[in-house]
């Protein structure tokens, strides 16, 4: 790049199959290494071994293993604000940076959630089946749905993403509440500290949370029991913040009405029993998935990246 000092001589590893215009832009700047997110670690060439940087995704991560066949490693570059397959602990206690991609796609995901929550409550795509299997020509009149307007808004994790819901949601949720570990200080939504009693005041709740072992099974059975029969859950955080197995037995049991899902425990897997359903609305984790927003991604990647080589500070370390 110009006026950049040269770092193509720099190794660095690819970790698992990257976004294009990230992979060739990298291939520009330093010496790129392509590792498979299933290579055998152990058997890596003496020249991969040698890279100084990672770059990597929400759903390969970087392992505590990736980071130990990498003696050299000082920097590891995620393609994703989620960093809940990063070994963050492993990484400072070897001293390496992590950088990850915060606000750039908060939109995106923002209004995937909203996208879900009106499909879901709105019956949108059970219908739009119906359609297209001639149903409706043939007099099969579909069930009513529920309305969105009017519903209190549940925020699992009122972080960039949730706030960002909630303030699409503003102009027709009935009351928007919130629950995470701590008030936040500016937030003008209600705040419930347990977790039950805020699913029990939601008609609807949107997990905005972070993943991680911290946020395994946040979502369980009596959480879903408090949300209720007449209740709908969104998903675009990870599909580890919601107990899998209570899910698929609340909505088959009908205990709570429907769900609008992102993400999943065993991505790109989704269980059968979700796929039967019709209440609930599947994407194949696509919340930041635009042109616009990949190639912001990529460019805030790119830029700490720059910003290591050259010895400068990082735009969005994790650590
Ligand atoms: P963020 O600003 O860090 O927000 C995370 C929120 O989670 C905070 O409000 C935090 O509040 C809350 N939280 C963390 N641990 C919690 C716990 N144990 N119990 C309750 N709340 C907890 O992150 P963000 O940028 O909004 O992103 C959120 C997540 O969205 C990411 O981590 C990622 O997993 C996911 N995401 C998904 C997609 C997609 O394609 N579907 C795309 C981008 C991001 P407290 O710390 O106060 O508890």
């Amino acid at each position: 790049m110009a006026g950049m000092p040269d770092s193509t001589s720099i190794p660095i590893v690819t970790f698992g199959t990257l976004y294009p215009y990230l992979n060739e832009a990298l291939a520009q700047r330093f010496a790129i290494h392509a590792v498979a997110a299933d290579a055998d670690l152990d058997a890596l060439p003496d020249a991969v071994r040698e890279a100084r940087a990672l770059v990597s995704f929400g759903t390969v991560g970087a392992p505590a293993a990736i980071m130990d066949a990498l003696p050299r490693l000082e920097m590891i570059g995620l393609f994703s604000v989620g960093y809940d397959k990063v070994d963050v602990h492993h990484a400072q206690a070897r001293g390496i940076r992590v950088t990850n991609t915060p606000d750039v796609l908060t939109d995106d995901v923002a209004d995937l959630a909203v996208g879900l929550l009106y499909a879901t409550v709105r019956n949108i795509a059970a219908n739009d089946r119906m359609v297209r299997a001639g149903e409706w020509a043939q007099g099969v009149r579909p069930a009513l749905c529920r309305r969105v307007t009017g519903k209190r808004i549940g925020i699992l994790g009122l972080g960039r993403i949730g706030r960002a819901i909630a303030r699409r949601l503003e102009p027709v949720a009935g009351e928007i509440l919130y629950h995470s570990r701590r008030a936040v200080v500016d937030a003008a939504y209600r705040y419930v500290a347990d977790p039950l009693d805020f699913a029990r005041a939601s008609d609807v709740i949107i997990v905005a949370t972070s993943g991680g072992p911290e946020t395994r099974g946040l979502v369980d059975a009596a959480m879903l029991d408090a949300l209720g029969p007449e209740g709908f859950i969104v998903n675009i955080s990870r599909g580890s913040v919601i107990d899998e197995d209570a899910l698929v037995a609340a909505l088959a049991e009908r205990r709570i009405a429907g769900a609008g899902l992102d993400v999943f425990v065993d991505e790109p897997h989704v269980p059968e029993a979700l796929i039967a359903m019709h209440q609930v609305v599947l994407q194949p984790h696509q919340g930041s998935a635009t042109v616009e927003t990949r190639k912001a991604m990529a460019d805030l990647v790119l830029a700490n990246l720059d910003a290591w080589a050259a010895g400068e500070p990082l735009l969005t370390p994790v650590v």
